[in-house]
């Protein structure tokens, strides 16, 4: 049956989500902070809605889609949080990547009120938003992701509960702590043997199918003009911003240090994707961390 939903947060993600949505039947009441992204939301056929809290009414749904903890933590949370008004039994779906610490706050908030909340960040960038082919990384109460199955296959494609609340988030962070190191030391390899005189085409094509093989060498090659459609061959333009993923290594880093856990490659990762945003790269995809260690040969 289709539900009521409200969406709050239509960037470049929350926008082809909620359009999504509005495709397979749902109806959508949207909110953002900038006008630009609502009018975006109601041309998809969302109703446009002045305000998070009018947004939410009547809603038995509420996803969010926003930049980062505090601001998921200034929605939900506090005297003017949209947690105070919710009535019990609606579902809260949040698909920020956030602190996992953040994501347990909130949950707690909400389950104190009656209200299921996951935390379901996502993968698959604004190419898998806008085709609908996300991949959610879910934690929570089953009970809960079983009510959100049907709106998260509107939107994705693959569904993973990883446990309960903020394991979705820790699972995210996983992943992106691993895709910035191997994306590095990709860079690094590749810039070694183009010192050496190799051609990097021929490199990337050879560690392809041995056992550095990865995303970073086979589909977005960090150096310029290997793969025609990576980000690298346009400029670095496009793609999975550099300051999102040091900010997803700092998540990273601040989820070890909550229990302990060591991330060497994980601090020295966020340290070189800092360099990279120093050198004034912040807003290219991150792949250009490559520049680095690319010498003359790569530029
Ligand atoms: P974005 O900046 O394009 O969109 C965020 C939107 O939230 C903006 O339109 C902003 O106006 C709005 N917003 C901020 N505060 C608000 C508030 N209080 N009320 C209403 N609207 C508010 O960011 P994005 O690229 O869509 O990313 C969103 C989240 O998804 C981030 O946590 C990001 O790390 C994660 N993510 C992004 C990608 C990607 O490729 N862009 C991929 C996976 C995950």
């Amino acid at each position: 049956s289709a539900e009521r939903v409200a969406f709050i947060g239509l960037g470049h993600m929350g926008g082809p989500m909620a359009a999504n949505l509005v495709k397979a039947g749902h109806v959508v009441t949207a909110f953002d902070l900038s006008e630009a992204a609502l009018a975006k939301a109601a041309e998809a056929g969302a109703i446009a809605a002045p305000s998070a809290l009018a947004a939410v009414e009547g809603a038995s749904v509420v996803m969010s889609m926003l930049p980062a903890s505090r601001h998921v933590e200034a929605l939900y949370l506090g005297e003017g949080g949209l947690l105070a008004r919710l009535p019990a039994g609606t579902l809260v779906i949040d698909c920020s990547t956030i602190a996992p610490a953040s994501a347990q706050r909130v949950a707690e908030a909400a389950a104190a009120r009656g209200v299921a909340m996951l935390d379901a960040p996502v993968s698959g960038g604004t190419a898998g938003a806008a085709a609908g082919t996300l991949t959610f990384i879910v934690g929570g109460e089953p009970s809960a992701l079983d009510r959100a199955r049907p709106l998260l296959a509107a939107m994705g494609r693959h569904v993973f509960h990883l446990g309960g609340a903020g394991a979705g988030q820790v699972a995210k962070l996983c992943n992106n702590m691993a895709l910035g190191v191997i994306m590095a030391v990709t860079g690094e390899a590749l810039a070694l043997g183009a010192s050496h005189g190799l051609d990097p085409r021929a490199l990337s094509a050879m560690m392809a199918v041995s056992t550095g093989r990865s995303w970073a060498t086979e589909v977005c090659n960090p150096w310029p003009g290997v793969k025609p459609e990576a980000p690298a061959s346009r400029g670095y333009a496009g793609g999975f911003g550099n300051d999102l993923m040091l900010k997803d290594l700092g998540l990273a880093i601040e989820a070890a240090l909550q229990v302990g856990a060591a991330v060497p490659l994980g601090e020295l990762a966020r340290n070189l994707y800092a360099l990279n945003r120093l050198a004034g790269r912040g807003g290219l995809d991150f792949s250009s961390v490559q520049q680095l260690v690319a010498g003359p040969a790569g530029g």
